[in-house]
């Protein structure tokens, strides 16, 4: 299984997951890109995989499916057109016609019932989060509460290091500076930010990026983290007492932030 990034609208991805002729996609917000991959690359679609019910994610379901008619996993906790296949908490997801499996984990914040898909191809673990997680930052809390995002993503951070973390925004060049204000001396995100420039400035993708990463210099995942907290609690001016707390003030400070 070969992964593959078609680009759409903006900056999202659309994850292409590709078997011999057989192709699955993550999250096609627009079917356009996917059939000029299908035509051009001769490969058959064989599933879709959804992580949430946003139009930017859901958007080319019924275009892809008025050609062929093909499985549609999505949550169960959300309304979607065309979900063939809901999916909860420790649900897993045999991908057609290959041996290939996800496991589904229930990742709420974004939207009320998002959920992100984990498995292991060529022995390398792979994770589509949606909107939930992004290089260098996470979602907005359109549904969910600031509880909810950060146990969600102290529960993706919580796989293994070396797992490849697929989102479907490229929005980490804006996230680092972000970063920067909250931690300007973290030495790893000052590397990540050069880095990241570099990519960015080639238009090449900045995803997939490693939890390890993340877990190094992403702010939202470092709630934890005493310089994080520190920031945090100037930012706002009082006391925090956990990293729940430090976790929504960063939230609610990104929101603004320019
Ligand atoms: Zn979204
Ligand atoms: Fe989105």
């Amino acid at each position: 299984m070969d992964i593959q990034a078609l680009r759409a609208f903006e900056d999202n991805y659309i994850w292409l997951l590709r078997d011999g002729h057989r192709a699955v996609v993550v999250d096609p917000g627009d079917e356009a890109p996917v059939l000029q991959y299908l035509a051009g690359q001769d490969a058959s679609l064989a599933a879709i995989l959804l992580t949430h019910h946003h139009g930017d994610h859901t958007g080319g379901v019924a275009g892809l499916l008025a050609r062929k008619q093909v499985p549609v996993f999505g949550p169960a906790g959300e309304s979607i057109a065309g979900i063939t296949h809901p999916l909860g908490e420790g649900d897993t997801v045999v991908l057609p016609g290959s041996q290939d499996r996800l496991q589904v984990m229930e990742v709420p914040g974004h939207t009320r019932g998002h959920i992100a898909y984990y498995g292991f191809f060529k022995g390398q673990g792979a994770l589509f989060c949606g909107d939930t997680l992004f290089g260098c930052g996470c979602g907005r809390l359109f549904e969910g509460t600031a509880d909810q995002m950060w146990t969600s993503l102290a529960k993706l951070a919580a796989l293994p290091g070396d797992t490849l973390a697929y989102c479907a925004h490229e929005y980490t060049q804006s996230n680092v500076r972000f970063a920067l204000a909250v931690e300007p001396g973290n030495a790893a995100l000052l590397a990540r930010a050069a880095q990241v420039a570099e990519l960015r400035a080639a238009n090449l993708p900045t995803v997939p990026f490693t939890l390890k990463e993340e877990l190094e210099t992403n702010p939202f995942l470092r709630s934890g983290q005493p310089d994080v907290a520190a920031a945090a609690e100037r930012h706002c001016g009082t006391r925090l007492p956990g990293a729940n707390a430090v976790f929504a003030v960063l939230r609610e400070w990104k929101n603004t932030f320019r």
